[in-house]
């Protein structure tokens, strides 16, 4: 955060454990923002702007200023978002000094299926169009694609008082799902999500059956752009499946000239394989699942680990797959010490 930016908001948090709290924001954040921290006082610096919490007693006091009222507003939910989750089950309250009252999310976009198109036999492309993509261009590209229950008039979130999204309840509850912008298409206005398609048998798949089953003229809404930007290193190890792939490929296709890229994904099979482009160079190699023997579900993070050896300190590790193959990596960067600051390593889903 800099002390030019113009958009302020202070906050109090209320909590038994102040530090317990400033120890996980701290240690959750240090891979999305530049974080100092000096005893009681936490300090934030991302795109959003800055954030510095400061404990007293047994509140923390909350400061935001940002670059705009829109990054403020972001801000604010991530901090609040985190906070509640960081509390669990402890009592906790937040407030805010402005602007209380629950109101529009400044990030909601409401979009409309265009069509479905078929990238490989198991990725679906839904293209959307939206009256503004501008948000989405150049920086975060992950969204939460928000579907209204069949057959009832959609109701969408609000910003609510404490600074979390309120969620509509009951009957109205949304679909709600977490998707990578695999493409802006400025000149017709559309944004395109790659839905992989994951049937297992007797098994509900709500996300993917929404992409096969989304007629033109749907209306539904993008929560976003939030995380999931480029990675800034001249070289990036990338991996994972394919609910990473859109990522991947985005990334492959927005790195600058000059930048080295490793990348390892596993699919099904040959035929899910797709053609990866950009500036930088590139040195992909494919696993395929279907060809794996014995226990299969473990060949991708082992992969992985084995790359990872491999590599300089100074590559950016960009790892996204399933739950516990993530977990396995994780363990492997913080053995090696790899700098948090120089990797990106999320789950994107979880085996039931
Ligand atoms: C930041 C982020 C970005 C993502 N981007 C994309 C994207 O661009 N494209 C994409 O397809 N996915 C993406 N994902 C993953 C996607 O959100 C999950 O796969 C999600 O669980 C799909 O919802 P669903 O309703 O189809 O299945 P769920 O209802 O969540 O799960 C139903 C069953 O399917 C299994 N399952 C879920 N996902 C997978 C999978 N990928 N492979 C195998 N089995 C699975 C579950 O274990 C469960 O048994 C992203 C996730 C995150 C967190």
């Amino acid at each position: 955060m800099n002390s030019a930016a113009p958009f302020k908001l202070s906050g109090t948090a209320h909590t038994t454990d102040v530090g317990a709290m400033l120890d996980q924001m701290c240690e959750h954040f240090v891979e999305h923002a530049e974080v100092q921290r000096q005893g009681r006082h936490a300090f934030f610096t991302s795109r959003s702007g800055t954030a510095s919490l400061r404990a007293e007693g047994r509140r923390i006091l909350i400061d935001l200023a940002s670059p705009s009222q829109h990054a403020l507003q972001a801000s604010r939910n991530v901090i609040a978002e985190h906070m509640f989750f960081f509390a669990g089950d402890e009592p906790f309250d937040l407030h805010w000094a402005t602007d209380s009252q629950p109101g529009i999310l400044t990030n909601l976009h409401h979009v409309t299926v265009v069509g479905t198109e078929k990238v490989t036999p198991l990725m679906l492309r839904v293209k959307f169009s939206c009256a503004d993509v501008s948000p989405f261009i150049g920086g975060d590209m992950h969204v939460r694609l928000l579907v209204p229950p069949a057959g009832r008039q959609p109701v969408w979130p609000t910003l609510g008082a404490d600074g979390r999204v309120a969620w509509p309840g009951g009957d109205d509850t949304l679909l709600v799902r977490a998707y990578t912008i695999r493409k802006v298409d400025v000149g017709r206005g559309e944004l395109w999500i790659d839905f992989f398609q994951h049937p297992e048998p007797g098994i509900l798949t709500p996300g993917a059956d929404f992409a096969r089953d989304a007629p033109p003229g749907m209306e539904v809404a993008l929560l976003g752009p939030g995380s999931g930007h480029l990675p800034q290193a001249r070289r990036i190890f990338l991996a994972g499946d394919e609910s990473a792939l859109p990522a991947i490929a985005r990334i492959a296709e927005e790195v600058p000239a000059g930048t080295e890229l490793r990348v390892l994904i596993e699919v099904a099979d040959e035929n899910e394989e797709q053609r990866l482009a950009g500036a930088g160079s590139l040195d992909i190699r494919w696993l395929h699942r279907n060809s794996h023997s014995g226990n299969s579900g473990t060949v991708l993070s082992e992969e992985i680990m084995i790359m990872i050896e491999t590599l300089d300190e100074d590559w950016f590790v960009w790892v996204a797959c399933e739950k516990q193959d993530v977990r396995a990596v994780r363990n492997l960067l913080r053995k090696r010490g790899h700098d948090r600051r120089n990797m990106y390593v999320a789950w994107y889903w979880e085996h039931a």
